[in-house]
């Protein structure tokens, strides 16, 4: 799975102050516009720049490739429970099966059960393994996570994000990026 960023709308990488990424996955890029209006209200440091530049009739401005906040923000400890989260813990397969494919919420001791909607007892599925599982306990199914759901931390999202690079990354980005892949031309 990677996430389109188009060249051609030249986004810049926002880092905390801390010169890390405010995000992994979604990778935290602003558009040029976002970037620009940033520096002027003050807010972001400029770290590189594209060769492209915007002209008004007062001003010509390179247009950041990397802005840093003047403020650091405190990440969030906790990650929220969401579905996207809960995919980002398991990397995006199936827990029975491995596939990519038609993920869904599988709740691994059924609501009918008693199992709660908590991190502890949801991983992703399949949409056929997860109709194959039913409202049947792991057991009743012979379907066991590969994978014991846990509550995972901001770090953990942040590591499983890093296996997910966007198709597109300017080469002035990679210092702040842990990504070891080939640059495109
Ligand atoms: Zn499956």
């Amino acid at each position: 799975m990677t996430i389109s960023v188009s060249p051609q709308a030249l986004p810049a990488l926002v880092l905390n102050a801390d010169y890390r990424p405010l995000s992994y996955y979604p990778l935290s890029l602003w558009s040029w516009q976002d970037a620009i209006k940033a520096v002027f209200l003050d807010r972001v440091n400029i770290i590189a720049e594209y060769d492209h530049s915007v002209s008004s009739p007062s001003f010509t401005m390179r247009l950041p490739s990397v802005v840093c906040l003047k403020t650091y923000v405190q990440p969030s400890r906790h990650p929220a429970f969401t579905r996207f989260n809960v995919f980002l813990r398991d990397k995006f397969e199936c827990q029975y099966c491995g596939s990519p494919d038609d993920l869904t919420f599988d709740h691994v001791i059924p609501r009918a059960h008693g199992g709660e909607t908590t991190w502890c007892n949801v991983v992703a599925a399949c949409s056929p393994c997860n109709l194959r599982k039913g409202s049947k306990l792991p057991k009743q199914a012979g379907m066991h996570p590969h994978q014991k759901p846990y509550h995972p931390t901001v770090q953990d999202l942040h590591n499983n994000g890093r296996l997910f690079p966007p198709n597109y990354l300017h080469e002035s980005w990679m210092d702040y990026l842990y990504w070891d892949v080939e640059l495109q031309p």
